[in-house]
């Protein structure tokens, strides 16, 4: 199975093929902080199985080892690595897939760092897109 995705706004492509090792849902602060979202949804790959198809990322070293790449035209997160804990394996942030559905994700990791309300969040009142506005 061969999955296409990208960044927001388009300048950066890729395809990746076959299975995903893991999707796990990462409440880690740094996850958090550099996305500016309650967590991150990561399928992880060898670094074989991607392709960047269109543009090139930017590096952002967001800790010793780690390294998150991005679009720095729109600033979309996309991939990281790090090679000392993860040698040859990349991570994909799974919300950036064309079909976002095309790998359910298996478990949440790091909720040592959870926002607590957001063991919570399935259970807030949902709506199909907005409130009902009062008044
Ligand atoms: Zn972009
Ligand atoms: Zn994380």
């Amino acid at each position: 199975m061969s999955i296409p995705g990208g960044c927001h706004c388009g300048a950066v492509r890729y395809e990746v093929e076959g299975d995903a090792m893991t999707h796990a849902l990462c409440h880690c602060t740094d996850c958090r902080r550099h996305a500016g979202a309650p967590m991150v949804a990561w399928t992880m790959y060898t670094e074989a199985a991607l392709r960047v198809t269109k543009g090139a990322v930017r590096t952002y070293v967001s800790s010793e080892h780690g390294r998150r790449e991005f679009c720095a035209d729109c600033g979309t997160g996309l991939f990281y690595r790090n090679a000392e804990n993860l040698p040859g394996i990349v991570d994909i942030q799974s919300a950036t897939y064309d079909n976002p559905d095309a790998v359910p994700a298996q478990a949440h990791i790091q909720v040592a760092d959870r926002i607590r309300w957001m063991a919570d969040a399935h259970t807030l009142p949902a709506f199909e897109r907005f409130p009902p506005m009062d008044e």
